[in-house]
């Protein structure tokens, strides 16, 4: 805008320029430039103040008739618009305030694209949902080719559709069938891609993206192809079916949000936009009151408490500066995982291991992981050269007193473990955190051995590193506050989502999920079918069954924590033979091709026949598949209040998050503890006690959850977010 003179609004009823969302000057050629610039955030959002003034604003643009055109732009850094702020959903919104908020939304889109003066975005960051529908009321969008830059409409991801037009405006851009793709599965594009599907018109270095967007307004208002062929009421029907019958495949009747927004976008696209608009509005109206949705939105939230999640505690000043030198000892899966993760955050990490050989195999993980973000253009190749080069390869001991913070990634063993953890403690500063990744050893044991225990915290992270955000930050008896503290702030540094959890056997998430394993490898051996066991999981909504899962993480790795958790609560978790006899036989799962499945690479799983060796009677072949569903939910939701009873975390959104993140536990049902008051602790605690009655005595709930039943209780008695 160099040379350009400024006139500012002359707007009442606006508040103080300092304190706007919207900056508004006109430059003198006559073309308006509102600039999105969120007062005090790094982000701009559409609230009910961003929208006001957005019609403030309006109201002027319409009333002048010497203006050139409109230019949509955002002051921040890797952002254009994030979209609607979600606080406006809370659990307490009214069914009104939802109609009142679809119907302003609407409204002010509906104004841009009404404007006679030619209007363009101009996109650097991310354009999501409400920002990607501003975009779309435009005649043009310009996007910077930036990482930042990312454009789309995630709604169904939150268990709603784009209601402020972008279930409208998407397919008449781009066609019915590309527009399904990204709104049916709630997909943002990189620039390059949304300038491939037409969703932008093309690519601007950010510098030049106000020149560029000037010069489209001197095009004048564009004519584009109106997609008759798919736009069309027997086009769009045939499609609705076919993708409908894709949809529930896939979904298995799950995600509401998702079947409503292929309803919707198909019977708008043929129809008037004013028709499609009344479509968009009623389906969201509908879809915002589903549990669906509120337990969605709960995540999302969930998310945002963990990165920003603190203890009361005060960390010296000497100690608080971030972490800046990082080792990681054990180059194995987890090892590398974790080196190559820490390493795309900028900070050098040594990486340890018995011998070169150990070492160099765990380098060429970490080399793998970047070859593969390089071809899923995540990372450039000279961003993933820089990445590898923060990695230092480290076959024999290397002075470690500069270091911040030491991850443990050795095998499981626990002798091991110690000897390791009392070398550390002569090796490093007294300002060291010192942390395992242990699956479910005993950290306050590891601790007792070094001179410094309160040093000791665990650090769980999740196999694959690279893909799962969440990570438990584990308090060993001995663990300092501070240390925890640290600890946290580490994880939330490298752009993990920490849950703070107290050492027991199995943590949290472990805990909770091997007895559901350890009860589908029970079922198995009594008779049940492992594609049963698979599908009525997947039908529960777990992103993957339990006897596949058993295979993909390992038998014998599963065979390990089952007999760590099975030591301690002996009375309740009987590990199956199958599981001990099927590791002696080699018959490891995935990586051994063989398990409850035979993994070949081009025909996918099935079942291996061989696993029927290990079936010992066919007193389970008699259950339905609700009864076999309902088993391994039982013993789920039962250890996730046991969790709670033993103060393992405190807060019931803790133990739901843990689940979520870590297992993919049905994120629409909310976490394992929600499901519980969805059902109701009464019909639980009834069905579980049946089955006691029945003659199977691990299913006897717990204290709490029969206090909870016999007194009417839930675990989130309010209606109030997390
Ligand atoms: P792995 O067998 O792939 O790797 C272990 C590595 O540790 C090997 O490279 C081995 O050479 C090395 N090692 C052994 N003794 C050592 C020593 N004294 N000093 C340095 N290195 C040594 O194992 P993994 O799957 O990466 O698991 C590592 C740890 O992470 C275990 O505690 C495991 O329970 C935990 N964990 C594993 C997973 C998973 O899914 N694999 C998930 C979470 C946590």
């Amino acid at each position: 805008m160099t040379g350009a003179t400024i006139t500012s609004l002359p707007a009442q009823n606006l508040p103080a320029t300092a304190e706007r969302m919207i900056q508004f000057t006109v430059r003198d050629d006559g073309i308006c430039v509102l600039t999105f610039d969120r007062h005090g955030s790094s982000a701009n959002v559409f609230d009910l103040r961003t929208l006001d003034e957005l019609a403030g604003q309006l109201d002027f643009i319409e009333r002048q008739t010497k203006l050139k055109g409109v230019i949509f732009i955002s002051a921040k850094r890797s952002i254009f618009i994030a979209g609607l702020d979600l606080n406006l959903l809370r659990e307490n919104t009214s069914p009104d305030e939802v109609r009142a908020l679809i119907e302003r939304g609407q409204a002010v889109m509906n104004r841009v694209a009404a404007l006679t003066i030619p209007t363009v975005a101009a996109i650097h960051g991310a354009a999501v949902g409400g920002g990607c529908e501003i975009s779309l009321a435009c005649d043009y969008r310009i996007a910077s080719p930036d990482r930042a830059t990312k454009i789309g409409l995630p709604e169904t991801k939150i268990g709603l559709l784009p209601a402020w037009g972008g279930s409208t405006r998407l397919p008449r851009l781009i066609g019915l069938p590309k527009a399904l793709d990204i709104i049916l599965g709630g997909k943002t594009v990189p620039a390059k891609l949304a300038l491939k599907l037409g969703m932008v018109d093309e690519l601007s270095p950010v510098e030049c993206l106000i020149a560029a967007a000037a010069r489209k307004i001197s095009e004048g208002k564009p004519s584009r192809p109106d997609h008759w062929l798919t736009n069309n009421a027997l086009a769009a029907s045939v499609i609705r079916s076919r993708v409908r019958k894709q949809v529930l495949r896939k979904t298995r009747g799950n995600y509401p949000a998702v079947l409503k927004a292929l309803d919707v976008v198909t019977r708008g696209s043929s129809r008037s936009i004013g028709a499609s608009l009344a479509l968009e509005h009623d389906g969201m109206f509908e879809l915002a009151q589903t549990d669906a949705c509120r337990n969605l939105i709960r995540v999302f939230f969930m998310q945002e408490r963990a990165k920003k999640r603190t203890l009361p505690v005060e960390v010296s000043q000497a100690r608080a500066r971030p972490v800046a030198r990082t080792a990681v000892i054990g180059a194995g899966v987890m090892g590398a995982g974790i080196a190559q993760w820490i390493s795309t955050r900028q900070l050098p990490v040594i990486l340890r291991d018995i011998n070169t050989e150990q070492v160099a195999k765990g380098m060429a993980r970490v080399a793998k992981l970047y070859h593969d973000g390089v071809k899923h253009h995540i990372f450039t190749p000279h961003e993933a050269r820089d990445g590898l080069d923060r990695v230092s390869p480290a076959p024999m001991e290397v002075p470690l007193r500069q270091v911040d913070i030491i991850i443990e990634a050795a095998v499981e063993n626990l002798e091991l473990k110690k000897k390791i953890f009392q070398r550390l403690d002569e090796l490093v500063s007294e300002n060291t955190i010192l942390a395992t990744n242990t699956s479910a050893l005993p950290i306050s044991e590891m601790a007792a051995g070094t001179r410094h225990p309160e040093r000791v915290v665990g650090l769980h992270f999740f196999n694959p590193v690279h893909r799962m955000q969440f990570v438990e930050v584990i308090a060993a008896r001995q663990t300092a506050p501070e240390i925890l503290q640290r600890a946290l702030r580490f994880v939330q540094q490298i752009g993990k989502l920490p849950v703070v959890v107290k050492d027991s056997p199995g943590f949290l998430v472990n805990r909770i999920l091997m007895p559901y394993l350890i009860e589908a490898g029970n079922l198995f051996e009594t008779g049940a079918r492992i594609e049963d066991l698979d599908e009525v999981m997947l039908d529960f909504g777990m992103p993957m069954g339990p006897m596949r899962l058993l295979d993909e993480v390992g038998l014998d790795v599963s065979l390990h924590v089952a007999e760590t958790l099975a030591a301690k609560f002996s009375d309740r978790m009987k590990i199956p033979d199958c599981l001990r006899k099927m590791t002696v036989a080699g018959l490891l799962g995935r990586k051994s091709w063989r398990g409850f499945y035979l993994h070949e690479k081009s025909k996918g799983a099935k079942p291996n026949p061989q696993s029927s060796t290990y079936v010992q009677s066919g007193k389970a072949r008699a259950l339905s598949r609700q009864e076999l569903q309902e088993r391994m939910v039982f013993l789920m939701v039962n250890e996730a209040a046991r969790c709670l009873e033993e103060q393992i975390v405190t807060d019931p959104a803790d133990v739901d998050f843990a689940m979520i993140m870590g297992t993919g536990f049905a994120p629409f049902r909310g976490g394992p503890l929600r499901h519980a008051d969805t059902v109701g602790a009464a019909r639980l605690v009834g069905a579980m006690n049946h089955l006691v009655a029945s003659g199977t005595a691990h299913f006897a709930p717990c204290d709490l959850l029969a206090e909870m039943a016999a007194n009417g209780k839930k675990f989130y008695p309010k209606v109030e977010m997390t």
